[in-house]
């Protein structure tokens, strides 16, 4: 099993001199735990995609300390960049800028732009200026299953695969961050606790949906077989089949399952409600005493590894409303329900 560092200063100094010297070292964001890597080092970038079973064509966040950090990777000069650094860093947004020519292709997936982001969480901070270089780190689970909110989450998954993780408590967000591809038409590459509206609020624009990387390459027609099964749409699922449905509803006819399925409903109100109106009901759980869409994005990826856990086959999870953060939260699901 790897060793839990604390927050302590020693312990953090040691983090980051490890990481500075090519080691991978599990980080706590307060978006989901990272499973970082020096940015400039080729070799250990590479042991983050072998450690989390990655295929090499899914490119990695670089985190960095400040923005004069992140101007040693990235061409920052677009107005665009200072406008949402002001905003938003730092914090859960990552920016995909044009690359220099230090960032090694692997992190890029071999593309001429990188994605950076400046994280808030205060461990994270001190290890990146422990580090004193620029962290790539996806999120610390094997590629595909449910990202980790606690140090336990990722001693569970890649305990026995990593030496070290720093425990720095439940991450804050619990989803991944918003990212944003920058130019003078800025895209939505993925939702995230910062909203589209609150990007538009700042940049003055409109800020359209943009495709991922992944689905680009599916576009292009890159091979199937380097595209792994599922790859494209499912993401962050757990084992047990997950099925959605809409917000303020119930679960599909589910009276055949009930020994084997959980329902997880968006506030405890709803989910008593149910469970007082039926008999031969699946388990009945919630993500949010009171529906708080900030509540539920924290406790998703938790609860669903729980459920995991616990060995139910079937999830049914009601669908958060589409707005806010609950966008973020749709969209993941839908990956997880993903076949
Ligand atoms: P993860 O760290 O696991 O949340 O994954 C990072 C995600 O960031 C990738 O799956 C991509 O969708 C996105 N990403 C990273 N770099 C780029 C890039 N250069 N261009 C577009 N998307 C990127
Ligand atoms: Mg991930």
């Amino acid at each position: 099993m790897a060793e839990i560092l604390t927050s302590s200063d020693a312990d953090l100094r040691r983090a980051g001199a490890l990481l500075r010297a090519g080691e991978l070292v599990a980080v706590p964001t307060e978006t989901v735990y990272g499973l970082a890597a020096n940015a400039f080092r080729d070799d250990s970038v590479r042991r983050i995609f072998e450690a989390k079973a990655r295929p090499f064509i899914d490119p990695l966040i670089v985190h960095v300390h400040s923005l004069e950090q992140a101007g040693t990777l990235a061409d920052v000069s677009h107005p665009f960049v200072k406008k949402l650094a002001d905003a938003f860093w730092p914090g859960p947004l990552t920016l995909v800028l044009p690359k220099k020519s230090c960032v090694p292709d692997a992190v890029t997936a071999g593309e001429p732009t990188v994605a950076v982001r400046m994280p808030a969480h205060p461990l994270m901070r001190k290890i990146l200026r422990a580090a004193d270089v620029p962290l790539a780190a996806p999120s610390a689970n094997p590629f595909g299953y449910v990202s980790p909110t606690t140090a336990r989450h990722v001693q569970d998954s890649l305990g026995t695969r990593i030496a070290w993780i720093v425990d720095g408590g439940p991450c804050v967000c619990g989803v991944e961050s918003t990212i944003v591809f920058v130019a003078d038409e800025p895209r939505l590459l993925r939702p995230g606790v910062i909203t589209r509206e609150q990007l538009e609020a700042v940049l003055g624009v409109p800020v359209t949906a943009g495709k991922g990387h992944m689905e680009k390459l599916a576009e292009a027609g890159t091979p199937r077989a380097q595209l792994a099964p599922g790859m494209l749409k499912k993401h962050y699922s757990p084992r047990a089949v997950v099925r959605l449905f809409d917000f303020g509803g119930n679960p599909p006819d589910v009276s055949s399952a009930a020994g084997t399925a959980a329902a997880v409903f968006q506030s405890r109100e709803t989910a008593e409600k149910f469970r007082a109106a039926g008999e031969g009901t699946p388990r009945v759980f919630w993500l949010s005493e009171t529906g708080e869409l900030a509540d539920v994005a924290r406790a998703v990826f938790s609860l669903l590894r729980e459920l995991d856990a616990a060995g139910f086959a079937e999830i049914f999870i009601e669908k958060s409303p589409d707005f806010g953060v609950g966008v973020a939260v749709n969209d993941r699901l839908s990956r997880a329900a993903a076949k």
